[in-house]
């Protein structure tokens, strides 16, 4: 053995005890710490020929690395929509590097069997039924992918071609419907050999919406002549949170033939608050549907789950079937499910974080992120120079600079509030305007927090 490892191996707890203290001190300061960090990073050290051993190398890092590290985990780090990490799934994910496991199946532990506990869960909190099975993936893009990938299977079985094995060309053109979709969906596109192209954007309702008219949505499906598409519906839009009426979508289903995929990235958790669960009525009804874990559940990077009523499909896209991994039979190993072969126990950090906190604990985040997202909503709204995009829907604020807002004093805007330090926040376009958004989605951020917040966007757009 190489002497830094044996001597590591010899040392193995003192070095797990130090990241502890120093990852400690780090999130117990992590409210202070800026939210976003600008400036130089170091110059790229070489290759090491011989090592530091473990504990230099914390060494280094906490030196050239962590200063240039964001405050994102804090609480007022309200850039993209950023979840942070619940200390229960700090401790969850810790435990996954350390047993190390690989679930693409069993593989001799009971570890695939803990991820589909986890699933199990999860389907219950975003009030899916027994006919959804799912897997944890790394985001949402890859779980809007494989909702995707479904899909196009399933097209294939309406047409009757054999999509994974005849390729995606033998569909035909195949179209993808949609009212604001997030670009992950044209990603996905591009990835499946559907092409970006074949996206046909369906009308919004009018009055400041970015929800999909529904009857618009009907429309474009009859011009079809009976031919299968693909839908996607939007269960919170990133710049308003605006949702797309599922269940009126989901009814579409008995006249017409599609199969309906829901983004529900981080608006799934509408579901866990008796307020606003009926937003995401009809949700069950999906063919597929995707949900963020790393966003609201409030777990480390990265992880997210998808769901699906046809893991037959989904076997049929994505099984790896070989003599030595063998072949599906019952309930099918990960390793059917998803693009990945090994896997990482991404499940622990959710589990921790559950088990920890529960179904009441999640709830809190969602209700006191959405309360606080009005209570910004409201003070933009009072300054002089700032006004809302749009209603406060749920968790984002989008605002703009009440006179003259263009994407150069709008991005100046932002820059002043990041190197403030006291916040984060990103831009967008909604409407044709250039604007900004502030999501609410960490599970410390508090009424304080809030108020730092407007203060610093009162002190910028001054
Ligand atoms: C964030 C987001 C995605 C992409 O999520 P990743 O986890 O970054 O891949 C997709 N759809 C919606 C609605 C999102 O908010």
């Amino acid at each position: 053995m190489h002497p830094a490892l044996a001597d590591d191996l010899s040392r193995l707890s003192e070095l797990l005890q130090s990241a502890r203290d120093y990852a400690a001190r780090e999130v117990a300061g992590l409210a202070e710490r800026p939210a976003a960090v600008s400036g130089r990073a170091p110059e790229r050290a070489p290759l090491p020929a011989e090592g530091v051993g473990g504990a230099t190398a914390l060494t280094r890092f906490a030196e050239r690395w962590a200063p240039g590290f964001s405050g994102s985990a804090g609480p007022r780090y309200l850039g993209f929509v950023t979840g942070g990490a619940t200390p229960a799934s700090v401790a969850g994910d810790w435990l996954t590097s350390a047993l190390d496991q690989n679930v693409s199946g069993a593989g001799g532990s009971w570890a695939q069997e803990l991820e589909r506990e986890t699933v199990g869960w999860l389907r219950e909190l975003f009030g899916l039924s027994e006919a959804h099975s799912g897997a944890f993936v790394t985001g949402a893009t890859v779980s809007n992918t494989i909702g995707l990938a479904v899909g196009r299977e399933w097209l294939g079985e309406r047409l009757g071609v054999d999509v994974s094995r005849a390729g995606a060309a033998a569909l035909g053109p195949v179209d993808v419907l949609s009212g604001s979709p997030h670009s992950s969906i044209t990603k996905a596109m591009s990835v499946l050999g559907i092409g970006r192209d074949r996206l046909r954007q369906v009308p919004l309702l009018s009055g400041n919406r970015e929800a999909v008219d529904v009857s618009a949505l009907e429309e474009a499906l009859a011009e079809r002549d009976g031919r299968p598409a693909v839908v996607v519906a939007n269960a919170g839009t990133v710049n308003t949170v605006d949702f797309d009426d599922l269940r009126a979508i989901a009814a579409l289903k008995e006249r017409y033939d599609f199969w309906l995929h829901v983004d529900a990235a981080f608006g799934g958790f509408a579901a866990l608050s008796p307020e606003y669960a009926s937003l995401v009525d009809g949700l069950d009804a999906a063919d597929s549907v995707c949900v963020d874990l790393h966003k609201w559940l409030n777990v480390p990077y990265d992880a997210a789950v998808q769901f699906t009523r046809r893991r037959d499909l989904q076997v049929a896209v994505f099984h790896n079937a070989s003599p030595y991994l063998g072949m599906p039979v019952g309930e099918p190993d990960f390793l059917h499910l998803t693009p990945e072969n090994s896997r990482r126990l991404r499940a622990l950090p959710a589990w921790f974080s559950l088990m920890a906190y529960g179904q009441a604990g999640h709830r809190e985040i969602v209700e006191r992120n959405v309360a606080l997202a009005r209570r910004l909503g409201e003070g933009i709204d009072a300054l002089p120079g700032l006004r809302l995009l749009a209603p406060v829907r749920l968790n984002v604020v989008c605002f703009t600079l009440a006179e003259d807002p263009t994407t150069e004093r709008v991005s100046a805007l932002a820059q002043a509030v990041a190197e403030s330090g006291e916040a984060y926040v990103t831009p967008t376009v909604y409407g044709g305007v250039p604007g900004l958004r502030a999501a609410f989605s960490n599970w410390r951020t508090t009424a304080d927090d809030t108020a730092r917040v407007l203060d610093a966007l009162a002190a910028a757009s001054r």
